[in-house]
């Protein structure tokens, strides 16, 4: 798969990438690992930890996913860090702005504060989207990782013409691509962002954890099992090619203690890539 570069006119255009981590949870490699007694390991304790991401240069904010909300979070026994309209306040994400919001799926912990952003355009793969709003959605399996309320909203951003579907790849900011990998869910989606630190991949739940990229061994939810081990073949490529300069992923504990924190303040709750002088 290529993922394609920007063609925007801003040729130089790039941007910091503010990683959020709002949540975690403490389960089990068999829980987290598809049919993990086939690997033929030991089980062990795994921690699994929530992210959103905010792009954003002097011009420009993207939002990449919005977390997951309270209620369903804690409902499936995660715990919240932080909420993540306080993470927004306190990294000046003005939220009645029409920062464009980047779906990378629909699950419960992508989606759940989209209602936070009234007036922002959302981006979402029209396969996604059509699934989502199918009769497929409710089969027990799939319904556990979505919300049916939040996924009305969706609609409801689509009723007010803020919802902009797209097949393959788009440029929603200039330089910045999401691509459609499906295998975890059928729109399942990539971003590439350039930053003066690289192209950075924001992979979110094609690959949950860097161990699922390197030992080839699939999230356990998904509904394209050759889509997703394609998917993590491509981030391979991707790598391989130098195409990628750092990976983000979606559900990787410690990603935190890897990068720069972006203020003292908020070190352990964002950390930031390519910062740009404010
Ligand atoms: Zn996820």
């Amino acid at each position: 798969m290529d993922v394609p570069r920007g063609t925007g006119t801003a040729g130089d255009d790039v941007y910091e990438v503010i990683v959020v981590r709002h949540g975690t949870r403490s389960t089990s490699r068999s829980d987290v690992f598809l049919n993990y007694g086939q690997y033929g390991e030991p089980d062990a304790a795994f921690t699994v930890d929530y992210y959103l991401w905010i792009l954003r240069n002097s011009r420009t904010t993207v939002l990449i996913d919005t977390g997951f909300a309270r209620g369903p979070a804690e409902a499936r026994g995660r715990t919240v860090l932080v909420e993540p309209a306080e993470a927004y306040r306190r990294l000046g994400v003005d939220t009645t702005a029409p920062h464009p919001i980047v779906v990378t799926h629909a699950h419960y912990d992508h989606i759940g504060n989209v209602g936070l952003f009234p007036r922002s355009p959302v981006v979402i793969s029209g396969a996604e989207m059509d699934f989502w709003t199918s009769p497929m959605a409710t089969r027990t399996l799939i319904a556990h990782f979505a919300e049916s309320d939040e996924v009305a909203e969706l609609v409801g951003v689509e009723a007010e013409g803020r919802l902009r579907r797209f097949s393959g790849s788009v440029e929603v900011a200039p330089g910045v691509v999401v691509t459609e990998v499906g295998g975890h869910t059928p729109g399942q989606c990539m971003v590439t962002v350039p930053t003066t630190a690289g192209v950075v991949l924001l992979t979110s739940d094609a690959v949950h954890f860097t161990e699922e990229l390197e030992r080839d061994m699939p999230f356990i939810s998904v509904t394209d099992l050759p889509a997703m081990y394609r998917g993590l073949q491509s981030v391979r490529d991707l790598l391989a090619a130098g195409a990628v300069d750092h990976i983000l992923t979606g559900h990787d504990a410690g990603v935190l203690d890897r990068l720069e924190p972006y203020s003292p303040e908020l070190a352990g709750v964002a950390g930031i890539i390519g910062r740009l002088d404010p």
